[in-house]
């Protein structure tokens, strides 16, 4: 009986949707097939992977089994469909070409960091890739950069003008080789080729342009390296000179560099690096880390100055490898973006653009189609927050539990991305940046148009912010003919991250950050809101204060000093014994005093951020931000551990939405200044007051709801010390407590939330 069911013929068709091309899926299911005597075929197609399987039923179930529990380690499967057919009496397994009709609905794989045995290759000298700057095979290499369209083939990617050599081919062909059907599968002599070139990017003829560069970058030069999503600027790390040449010319006085090294024991000399953080560092993803340093500690001051931590990754392709092997410890991987405008990526538009930084130019022929920058992360108590996220990441969607209808989603206007849903998958695009000019306008839109292109997505409803001078909003209102679906900021953070966690019910949302328009026309940031995807009531906010020159207060965050300390003492400020006061001369002060006395492009606060700014100039740490966010990062850069006691805020209860009031916070802060208390210490107590505050406000909401769920969001949650703390005392007070998991908790989550929010109206 066993033996007839066993010999029972069955065929059945399989369509397996998901990141199944260019993460090694056809040959993997080539291997199983064979070994399971199965015949038959796949294929990619726009639709995804199609497996036709044809053999004894308990093998064409094995087969099933595998595809599900054993895939590629970078293939990410969505759906598995099976179909029964008629059997043909086919002998043999193939793979046969792509199939580039119907529908698309798959996006791409995203660019994974070289393996081990790409490495390995390189670093051999009797291997015929010995010292080969884009070694990569079926596990590892380009993806998402260098794809032009779907199905994934050598035909749609930048590679295409590399044919094979015949050893290569040879590879490609073999089944039991890495390279079998390897996409991006070239050597020396038949794929890109690498080449040095001075500042008016004219060659400079070398052997070997990797260590040529090495070479330079030791003699303190600045490289402009293009590498796999764009350009970095490189300097080695630990000369200070150079670091401090390339903050002068990039203009960039004190924003933290990332910086990158070949294996995790030049990490660990610089830097306390965790279980989690190790994993995180030498995964495919590669991002990106922020880790502690250590003291005394090799690396300039002045690659992260004002800041206990460093942004740190690994070599994630050969080239950097090659480079750092060059006898550095770490070099400085700066993007080479100018300002915030999104990275260049032609090898034209670099040296136009970077000629004035850059010494000399490492460049390369295989087209980036497709910008992205490095990832960020950051580690707290056991969890991880992203910071940015692109490359690595991108485009995975986020698989919802709920369908959306197709939806273009059109961000934010600081840290945009978009987002694209269509039915169980939301796709939030690459990071965008800040839409300030018009190149990342240009950006934005191009960015849409692809996405759509990419993932065959005709929106039915648009979304976007109800600021009607967001340049995302004003592009998305141009959209005719679709509906067009305003939301607000905050309520787009809070069902960003409950949607991200599976979470549709009514819930307590925190957002904190430091500006979106509010219903009343306010700036609003830190906003606690009983909130799903289909509204929101405002149960608490903290106190309005006036803005003095509306955002310039970003940049200028003084004026928010000025504006807490005077709108609380009134003119007994001017006597405070503080910096931020004798610093403003008469003449500014009495500017600032007027526009808020006369309501003049003052427009009222709640923003969390504003607060903390102001925290900030007070203690003394930054009366001018060069980069935003730095009076925050200073502030719990330097947090006094073991400090456990807290400033206290008040509340006003007597409206239905509760205000907080941070006078008594800032009036304690005064004192211990004034009596001499250190900003560590100071820091830590202001945190701690946050934390305890929220905990507050979360406990009087529930008794006034009975809801126990809090979902936390905005970019005032990329401090960790403040979401470790409040993760854990939440969960003390028994509340579920959710996060983002897949998301930044900044404003590179609004998209997503717009897109739920847009559904459900
Ligand atoms: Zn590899
Ligand atoms: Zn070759
Ligand atoms: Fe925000």
């Amino acid at each position: 009986m066993v033996l007839k069911q066993m010999a029972s013929v069955i065929r059945k068709k399989l369509t397996v949707k998901g990141t199944v091309q260019g993460v090694g899926f056809r040959p993997f299911i080539y291997r199983v097939a064979t070994e399971c005597n199965l015949a038959g075929f796949i294929a990619n197609t726009t639709n995804g992977v199609i497996i036709e399987a044809e053999g004894a039923e308990a093998n064409v179930n094995s087969l099933i089994r595998r595809i599900v529990s054993d895939g590629p380690p970078n293939a990410q499967i969505l759906s598995l469909d099976q179909q029964n057919l008629s059997t043909t009496g086919e002998n043999g397994f193939s793979i046969i070409p792509s199939r580039g009709n119907g529908e698309i609905s798959l996006m791409v794989a995203p660019d994974t960091a070289v393996c081990l045995d790409c490495l390995r290759e390189i670093n051999d000298p009797s291997d015929r890739r010995f010292r080969y700057p884009f070694n990569s095979c079926v596990n590892c290499g380009p993806r998402y950069t260098i794809v032009e369209d779907v199905p994934f083939d050598r035909e749609t990617t930048s590679m295409r003008v590399f044919p094979m050599c015949k050893a290569c081919l040879r590879e490609y062909r073999d089944p039991d080789s890495r390279r079998f059907h390897s996409q991006t599968n070239s050597c020396r002599e038949c794929g890109p080729r690498l080449w040095l070139a001075d500042k008016h990017g004219n060659e400079i003829p070398c052997v070997d342009a990797a260590l040529a560069t090495a070479n330079l970058l030791k003699k303190g030069k600045i490289v402009a390296i293009r590498g796999l999503g764009g350009f970095h600027l490189a300097v080695n790390a630990e000369d200070d000179d150079a670091v401090k040449l390339l903050r002068s010319r990039k203009k960039r006085p004190t924003k933290p560099f990332a910086i990158m090294s070949a294996r995790l024991d030049n990490v660990k000399s610089y830097a306390h690096v965790t279980a989690q953080e190790e994993a995180m560092l030498e995964s495919r993803l590669a991002p990106i880390v922020l880790l502690q340093k250590r003291k005394g500690n090799s690396i300039a001051e002045s690659v992260a100055p004002n800041n206990s931590t460093l942004g740190v990754m690994l070599a994630y392709t050969p080239l950097h490898s090659l480079l750092l092997s060059g006898g550095f410890r770490a070099l400085v991987m700066t993007s080479g973006n100018l300002s915030e405008e999104p990275i260049k990526c032609s090898v034209e538009d670099a040296i136009g653009n970077l000629a004035h930084i850059a010494d000399y130019f490492l460049l390369h022929n295989r087209e980036i189609v497709r910008r992205c920058d490095d990832s960020i992360v950051k580690f707290y108590g056991g969890n991880h927050t992203i910071m940015r996220r692109a490359r690595g990441y991108v485009p995975r969607p986020i698989v919802l539990e709920r369908p959306l209808k197709p939806i273009c989603a059109y961000g934010s206007h600081l840290k945009n991305t978009i987002c694209v849903a269509k039915g169980g998958h939301a796709y939030v695009s690459r990071y965008v940046g800040d839409l300030d000019n018009l190149e990342t306008v240009e950006y934005l839109e191009e960015t849409v148009a692809e996405m759509e292109r990419l993932l065959s997505v005709r929106p039915e409803i648009i979304a976007c912010d109800m600021h009607p001078d967001y340049a995302s909003t004003k592009l998305a209102s141009e959209r005719t003919g679709l509906r067009l679906c305003k939301v607000q900021h905050h309520h787009a953070h809070i069902v960003s991250c409950a949607a991200e966690n599976g979470v549709y019910d009514r819930i307590i949302g925190v957002a904190f950050d430091g500006a979106g328009l509010g219903d009343d026309g306010a700036v609003w940031g830190s906003e606690f809101m009983i909130a799903d995807a289909a509204g929101y009531d405002r149960v608490a906010h903290l106190k309005y204060f006036p803005m003095p020159g509306g955002d310039a207060v970003v940049r200028e965050p003084y004026r928010m000093a000025i504006s807490y300390l005077f709108g609380m003492m009134g003119d007994s400020a001017r006597a405070l014994p503080l910096d931020v006061i004798r610093e403003t001369d008469d003449g500014r002060l009495a500017v600032l005093l007027n526009m808020m006395r006369r309501n003049d492009n003052s427009p009222p606060t709640s923003g969390m951020g504003r607060l903390f700014d102001a925290v900030a100039a007070i203690l003394g740490l930054c009366y001018n931000a060069t980069f935003e966010g730095e009076g925050p990062v200073y502030l719990e850069s330097l947090i006094e551990r073991g400090v456990e006691d807290s400033y206290h805020f008040a509340f006003d209860n007597s409206s239905k939405c509760a205000v907080i009031d941070p006078s008594p916070v800032l009036m304690s802060i005064l004192e211990d200044v004034r009596k001499g208390s250190e900003p560590p210490a100071i820091s830590a107590r202001f945190h701690n007051a946050v934390v305890r505050m929220v905990a507050d406000i979360c406990a009087m909401s529930r008794e006034k709801t009975g809801l126990e769920t809090v979902a936390v969001s905005g970019g005032v949650f990329q401090n960790t010390y403040l979401l470790e703390r409040l993760t854990k005392s939440l969960s003390e007070h028994g509340f579920t407590v959710l996060t983002h998991k897949s998301l930044s908790p900044n404003d590179e989550c609004i998209s997503f939330g717009q897109a739920v929010i847009a559904n459900e109206r």
